[in-house]
Order: structure tokens, then C-alpha cells, then sequence
């Protein structure tokens, strides 16, 4: 995972299928980040119709290359207590310095250019794929990710509203 790698599908999909099945999803759930691979969708959309639940809808938040670069890339996190802050969207007072705990803001290995760069290869050569599987099954809903970080919370959480209504949950 440090080099932007995926963990392997049997076991994720198993540890997500126990979650799903457990009373804290009896009401309904969000994977977050899951399935990122076709075989992935495949073994989850097995699993649901084993456990006799469905997905209700996917949720792409859509942003180019450059827009991820820029939003990963200008990240900086305090080494004490992980506090995040971001150069341009949420720059803290004193360049390099955390303004809750006063220590020191560092660029995260994941949030280094390369390191982004993989992961970006990666989401195009096995993810991507799922947005026509799931567009086919009339399932994804697009959110713009390139618009300011309010914008897209308030477009999820209105794109969620919605589907409560529609599914009447
Ligand atoms: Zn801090």
C-alpha cells in the first residue's frame, strides 16, 4: 500500500462481505474507496446477491489528473497529531507550521508527486473500468470533484438525499 499498490481482492472482499453482513450494516452502508477493481465489483455484486442485499447507487467523484495532483500534491500534514492543511484551499497561518499544536507540516510519502503519479496509473488501469460496468447498470451518479471542497460535500449530501427519497430508506 506505501507504493500505491492495491491489497489483494480475497482479502478485502472477505472482510468487507463480514462488515456487510454484521448488525452495524443492517440498515444500509457506504463503501468508501471499494471495489476498485472489476474482479473486485464482480465478487462484491456475488457476495450482496448471496446476502440478499443490492447497491442502491455509486458514487464517482469525478477529477481530472491535474486536479488530483493539485489537491493530493498541495497536502501537508503535522507530524504530532496528523492535523491536514492544504497550500492553496486551506493554507494555515505560518507556512510550514500547524496552527492547532505548533509543530511541524510535512509532505506525507503518499502525497509525494511520484507516489500520486503510480497511484493515478493504477486508478486508470484497474478502476477506471468500473464507471461503464456501473453506468451500464444505471447505478452512477457523477459528482464534480474539481469544484470547491463545499461544493462537492454539498453535492454528495444532496445526491444522497435523494436517493433516500427515491429508495424510500
Ligand atoms: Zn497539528
Amino acid at each position: 500500500m506505501d507504493r500505491g499498490d492495491l491489497v489483494p481482492d480475497e482479502v478485502i472482499v472477505g472482510a468487507i462481505a463480514e462488515r456487510i453482513d454484521s448488525e452495524e450494516a443492517a440498515d444500509g452502508f457506504i463503501l468508501d474507496g471499494f471495489p476498485r477493481t472489476v474482479p473486485q465489483a464482480e465478487a462484491l455484486a456475488a457476495k450482496l446477491e448471496e446476502l440478499g442485499r443490492r447497491l442502491t447507487a455509486v458514487l464517482l467523484i469525478d477529477a481530472g489528473d491535474e486536479e488530483v495532483m493539485r489537491r493530493l500534491g498541495g497536502r501537508r500534514t503535522c507530524v504530532e497529531n496528523g492535523h491536514v492543511f492544504h497550500v492553496e484551499l486551506d493554507p494555515p497561518e505560518r507556512e510550514g507550521v500547524c496552527d492547532i499544536d505548533g509543530s511541524e507540516l510535512i509532505v506525507r510519502d503518499d502525497d509525494k508527486p511520484e507516489v500520486i503519479r503510480h497511484r493515478l496509473g493504477t486508478y486508470h488501469e484497474k478502476t477506471e473500468p468500473l464507471i461503464e460496468l456501473y453506468d451500464h447498470q444505471s447505478l452512477l451518479r457523477r459528482i464534480d470533484g474539481g469544484a470547491p471542497p463545499d461544493a462537492v460535500a454539498e453535492d454528495l449530501a444532496r445526491t444522497l438525499a435523494t436517493l433516500k427519497i427515491e429508495n424510500n430508506v
